[in-house]
């Protein structure tokens, strides 16, 4: 990265981590197939399975459930399917519940027809209304299969954490299916897949210092799982076909396994900057609006909305200025579209609001800078107003 640019959005993707680079320079010159019974092919397959150890041991899961996958946009496409298997028996999922500010790759509903998926509504600080989830697990058709429930553990826009526990209780008493994606979670704050009661996780590589198209399902466990997506030479125990992406794997484990080591202290660190990058921005700009600032979230993730400045406008100031942060989301074409994550809060998408998620790079310095050019794009916006 530009030594002379701050990175400040690590909620949409985080720089690659060095420990990852490393393991894939050395990944790249083995020049076996993983599916391959000879030594060339039996030490790339022994690298894959340290890096499936690694994933698994972030997420308190078995090695053998981790399905890996080209990100978590394929992960959802996989589980979010009307079709299961338990052993040999067909398993029909007859619909599928989704909360208002799920990432794209699962609010589109994966492999479900766009009738049978229904959103459950969240509140105005973006937490999943569970009696609005219980009311629909109450009314669920069970003529025509099981109840399937996705939530995200945090969201990453705003960066609120849901109550996946609560969550899995309701699903559980209606015999449905909990998949909860996890992907901005990892690494970031410490939990299980036994802790969340979730049936399947979701995992991507590139939020957590790992490399971009790689990532994870996995599944609580082994008897009941969805139909594969890709179909082939029956890679990863059937589940998804195709030559493993060795590499890409292999710095997935090694962005896994730092992560689970850092855990701790680097969530402590980013709280305590989050901290100050709050408290400064309340100081510098005192009509901003932290969102979501009352509840449980993300100790990395800053979501800040100021009366009469569109993000969007603020995010090319501050680009500018050689800073790095995101307003709404942004889609594939590189346009900014409202967020609807905020549109689900009940708040202004029209003007959006600015999101500062930081990390592994980020230190007292790149706050201060960035509080600097925030004052200066707040006197902006008044004189533009006089
Ligand atoms: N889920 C969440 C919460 C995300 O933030 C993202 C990426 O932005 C995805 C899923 C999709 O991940 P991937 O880029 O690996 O497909």
């Amino acid at each position: 990265m530009r030594k002379d640019r701050i990175y400040l959005d690590y909620n949409a993707t985080a720089p690659l981590l060095e420990e990852a680079r490393a393991a894939m320079l050395a990944a790249m010159d083995l020049p076996g197939n993983p599916s391959s019974v000879h030594a060339d092919g039996r030490a790339a397959r022994a690298m894959v399975n340290a890096a499936r150890r690694q994933v698994a041991l972030l997420v308190g899961a078995e090695p053998s459930h981790v399905t890996f996958t080209s990100g978590a946009s394929e992960a959802a496409s996989h589980v979010l399917s009307p079709d299961f298997k338990m052993g040999r028996a067909s398993v029909r999922v007859g619909r599928l519940y989704v909360s208002a500010i799920e990432h794209p790759a699962v609010l589109s509903g994966g492999r479900f027809a766009a009738d049978d998926v229904e959103i459950v509504p969240v509140d105005g600080n973006g937490v999943i209304d569970l009696a609005a989830l219980r009311a629909c697990l109450a009314s669920h058709p069970g003529d025509n299969g099981l109840p399937m429930v996705a939530v995200m553990l945090a969201n990453n826009e705003s960066g609120v954490i849901q109550p996946i526990a609560a969550i899995a209780d309701l699903v559980r008493a209606a015999g449905g299916i909990l998949v909860v994606d996890a992907v901005q979670a990892a690494a970031r704050i410490p939990f299980s897949m036994a802790e969340l009661g979730a049936d399947f996780l979701i995992l991507s590589a590139h939020k957590i210092g790992g490399p971009k198209g790689v990532g994870a399902l996995i599944s609580r466990g082994e008897m009941l799982m969805p139909a594969p997506l890709v179909t082939g030479g029956g890679q990863e125990m059937g589940h998804r076909s195709g030559t493993e992406n060795l590499i890409g794997i292999v710095g997935f484990g090694a962005a896994a396994h730092i992560g689970q080591e850092m855990l701790a202290s680097e969530r402590e660190r980013l709280a305590g900057l989050t901290r100050s990058l709050e408290d400064g921005l309340k100081a510098a700009v005192p009509d901003a609006v932290i969102l979501s600032r009352d509840v449980e979230r993300l100790p990395n993730t800053t979501f800040v909305a100021v009366p009469g400045l569109k993000a969007e406008t603020a995010q090319i100031a501050f680009d500018l200025e050689g800073i790095a942060v995101s307003s709404g989301s942004a889609c594939s074409s590189g346009k900014v579209g409202e967020s609807h994550v905020i549109r689900a809060m009940g708040g202004d998408a029209r003007s959006g609001a600015l999101r500062i998620s930081i990390g592994r790079g980020t230190g007292p310095d790149e706050i201060e800078r960035f509080l600097g050019v925030m004052a200066q794009v707040a006197t902006r916006r008044e004189r533009a107003a006089a």
